[in-house]
């Protein structure tokens, strides 16, 4: 118990150092924010989920915000109805999808085709619920994917159950939502499916590069732009200048690394996708998390601000690691510029500026660090069993302890914790 208050801790002072931004309101002289007004402005940011509902962009484009982790978007096109992205269960696709037919009115059009941004769970599983209903209908229904899709899951397969542990760590799974857990960062929550779901994807169509297909009577072209995924569809309806950026932007910092752990994400290719559909020069942009964006102008400035964010950090960390610096030294010296770091789309609610510092290292250079007492290291057993030689077990407790009570004892009189107090102490009782 005390190490989960402890990690809590330390997690939270973590961000503390980085916010600086109201919700939605820049506020440079609250910087940083003490670690209540943190927690202030993580439950502000559930409001943008609750309650759940379709958000009416324009152009008979609709999304379904609040469901489930990712949002159902609809297209009414004359001809049929197109659907990017399902959610990540069964039960909350239908009910996602109910409501957007609903509220068009008009259940007699077909689904046409169901575009998948990527191969994440929370933006396919709940494909199959509305082939389903699909079937009872007779539609042909095509499915859209890169062509790497499901190549990514399968690579992501081999690690099913471990990932899975993983995830529902990062996701607070076991955590009482509205108390211990606030939120998702990108969704209120991580949903789960009754029943597991065996069924297998099968796209009916895939592409390299780019594409431009006729859908329910309207042109829309899928852009290949690897980012949060190597197999990220970016997709523009031209005639509507709506584009569809899938995982590559939402409200809070990019996660350049998921700590329930994945392969490493190119920090280059993302920014560089980002220009790639900033120039197309959206009127509508609808993001598969969090809320849609209108107006060309907010959109460019928006992904400036986010290709900066991104960019900044990855040329931060390319130059120190230039100079010769470790990944622990470098996250010491990058920090984000105010002007970054108080816009409310890098907030850092989701990914983490320091985690995205040590995964941009190791996607470049692997994860050995150059010194060559690193190349061999102790286990955590062995390097306790040392320790424990050299300083008595009640001695180390005594020390985590005080450490312990020090940032607390800051944390009450200031406000702010201390996270070197915190990490020691976390360090000394694992
Ligand atoms: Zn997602």
């Amino acid at each position: 118990m005390v190490r989960i208050i402890l990690t809590t801790l330390v997690l939270v002072a973590s961000f503390t150092g980085c916010w600086g931004l109201g919700f939605g309101t820049p506020s440079p002289n609250k910087w940083p924010l003490s670690v209540l007004e943190a927690d202030e402005y993580l439950r502000n940011h559930s409001q943008i989920f609750i309650p759940r509902r379709v958000i009416n962009v324009g152009e008979d484009i609709y999304s379904a915000i609040g469901y489930a982790l990712a949002n159902m978007i609809m297209i009414n096109g004359p001809d049929g109805i197109v659907i990017i992205d399902t959610t990540e269960t069964m039960i909350d696709s239908w009910t996602a999808y109910e409501d957007l037919r609903n509220e068009i009115d008009d259940w007699t059009k077909p689904l046409v085709a169901i575009i998948l941004t990527h191969f994440h769970t929370d933006h396919y599983v709940g494909t199959f619920r509305l082939l389903e209903h699909a079937e009872t209908q007779g539609w042909n229904v095509r499915i859209f994917t890169h062509e790497t899709t499901l190549d990514e899951m399968a690579r992501s397969s081999v690690l099913k159950l471990y990932a899975s542990r993983r995830g529902t760590r990062q996701f607070g799974d076991a955590l009482v939502l509205g108390q211990e857990l606030l939120n998702a960062g990108i969704g209120l929550e991580s949903k789960h499916n009754d029943t597991i779901v065996n069924d297998t994807l099968v796209p009916t169509d895939t592409y390299r590069d780019n594409t431009t297909v006729q859908l329910a009577g309207l042109e829309f072209e899928l852009m290949r732009t690897k980012g949060e995924t190597d197999d990220q569809t970016s997709i523009w309806i031209p005639s509507k200048r709506a584009l569809f950026c899938g995982d590559n932007l939402y409200e809070a910092f990019p996660n350049l690394y998921a700590i329930r752990g994945n392969p490493n994400r190119y920090a280059k290719a993302w920014y560089e996708s980002l220009d790639k559909v900033r120039a197309l020069g959206a009127e509508y942009l609808i993001p598969s998390h969090t809320e849609p964006v209108v107006g060309a102008a907010k959109i460019a400035a928006l992904f400036t601000n986010y290709r900066d964010g991104i960019k900044f950090v990855f040329d931060q960390t390319i130059r120190y690691m230039n100079l010769n610096y470790e990944p622990d030294d470098i996250v010491m010296q990058v920090k984000m510029p105010p002007a970054l770091a108080y816009h409310p789309y890098l907030l850092e609610f989701y990914g983490s500026v320091d985690w995205s510092i040590r995964s941009i290292y190791q996607g470049l250079i692997g994860w050995f660090d150059g010194d060559a007492a690193s190349l061999n290291p102790l286990t955590k057993k062995q390097r306790a069993h040392k320790i424990k030689n050299i300083a008595t077990l009640p001695a180390m407790l005594e020390n985590a302890k005080a450490s312990y009570d020090r940032s607390n004892a800051n944390l009450a009189s200031s406000g702010f914790a201390i996270n070197e107090e915190l990490q020691w102490a976390l360090e000394l009782t694992r």
